[in-house]
């Protein structure tokens, strides 16, 4: 087993929804599920800040179940969703829709985020109190960039109200990214692309951490593609500002080059920038200014997305393949150690929007929750995004031959894949 305090062979023994022992040698009680483990790492259920599951709007997309169902193959327990749904998530109705359709699909631990603004306009706050009230932790306009300095700053006050409540950013100046469509750089003038400057993002992530300084507010980056966001950050950190950050698994191994091919399946907001941003994140990953490997899981159905590179919507596939690719391109060359990536997969990002509160992140220890992802790390496959289980094949990753699959993930002492199928 592997956890934050570290790692050790042991069996596990789950009872009801709870870890009951962790040892070396226990015996199965009579009529126990027993489920093989044998050279596997046993981790705490992986836990992904974002991803979008199109529920309510648009279903050809994605579903709560079927975004859950991904989800789980890919060894996560708990995911937040994104609000940019339609309608959004700026009522306690919708997100209370959100929650049953969760439950009944009892896949994964879903939770939403919630609009900062009504309509995801950038103007009027949404009503975050009550959102709260039903569990919202995170708060984002996501898919847009609250753009408005001063409507930024009262959502801060406003949040800071709200114990463990974070206001997320999804960083790009409208104005510096607007008809962009890919990085701006060499690469996007080559191709005549027009482009969107890493700048768009870094002068947000300076003014937004300014914000969270003066009103003491808790901010967290989405999806940060830049170096110097992380420069940011890291010294925000230092001085004690209320920040943590996540950044894609695309944005740690792909550059701006992958468009070259015009395939929109590249295509994301922000976009994949260069090696030195990749480079720089991925230093910031191993040192902490990175909290969490988020997906960003995208879904668009084929109809939407498979249109020329400047047409087509921004966002790729996340949740199946995420740890297989952190292992094979991040862990087994030695950028980061398994620990580092399960860290920032799992424990990290539960702290992040409180879920190590709610048994989610681990550790894997009597008494915690039994929400938990069982790991072959020398298993070998081929991503095809036609045998994914996500109702959308919009994958950076197509024929990508990665090392590392998840075996079991078991939510709340139940298993929602047993031998690398989802059990329901
Ligand atoms: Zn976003």
């Amino acid at each position: 087993m592997i956890d934050a305090s570290g790692e050790r062979a042991a069996d596990v023994r789950v009872r009801a929804a709870t870890i009951a022992e962790v040892g070396a040698g226990l015996e199965p009680a009579p009529g126990a599920l027993v489920l093989d483990a044998e050279g596997c790492f046993v981790a705490p259920g992986l836990v992904d800040l974002q991803v979008h599951f199109r529920e309510p709007g648009r279903e050809d997309s994605e579903t709560i179940e079927t975004g859950a169902r991904a989800a789980a193959l890919g060894g996560f327990t708990a995911v937040v969703c994104m609000p940019n749904t339609e309608p959004p998530l700026d009522d306690a109705a919708v997100v209370q829709s959100v929650l049953e359709r969760a439950r009944a699909a009892g896949l994964c631990d879903v939770r939403p985020s919630a609009c900062i603004t009504k309509g995801r306009q950038g103007q009027e706050l949404a009503p975050m109190g009550e959102l709260y009230d039903l569990g919202v932790r995170l708060f984002t306009d996501d898919g847009d960039c609250v753009a408005d300095a001063r409507v930024m700053r009262r959502a801060f006050e406003y949040a800071s109200a709200l114990p463990g409540a974070v206001i997320g950013q999804h960083a790009e100046d409208p104005a510096l990214v607007h008809g962009g469509h890919m990085h701006e750089g060499a690469w996007s003038a080559r191709l005549g692309i027009p482009g969107r400057p890493a700048e768009a993002e870094s002068s947000i992530v300076a003014r937004d951490l300014q914000l969270a300084r003066r009103t003491g507010g808790r901010y967290h980056v989405l999806h940060m593609s830049c170096a110097t966001s992380a420069e940011l950050v890291r010294a925000a950190k230092a001085e004690g500002v209320r920040v943590t950050a996540e950044c894609t698994p695309q944005h740690l191994v792909l550059t701006d080059e992958a468009c070259a091919g015009f395939d929109p399946s590249f295509k994301m907001n922000p976009p994949l920038r260069e090696q030195a941003d990749v480079d720089a994140l991925r230093a910031a990953v191993a040192d902490g200014t990175i909290d969490a490997i988020a997906t960003d899981h995208a879904p668009h159905a084929p109809e939407t997305k498979d249109v020329p590179f400047e047409e087509a919507p921004p966002g790729m596939l996340g949740v199946e393949t995420a740890l297989a690719v952190v292992l094979t391109t991040l862990v087994e060359p030695g950028v980061l150690t398994l620990h580092q990536a399960l860290g920032a997969l799992s424990w990290q990002p539960a702290r992040v929007v409180g879920l190590d509160t709610d048994g989610h992140g681990g550790p894997v220890a009597a008494g915690a929750g039994a929400n938990l992802c069982v790991i072959d790390p020398g298993a070998q496959w081929v991503v095809e995004g036609d045998a994914l289980a996500s109702r959308s094949r919009n994958t950076p990753w197509e024929g990508w031959k990665l090392t590392g699959k998840v075996r079991h993930t078991i939510l709340g002492g139940v298993p929602t894949v047993r031998d690398g199928e989802a059990t329901r």
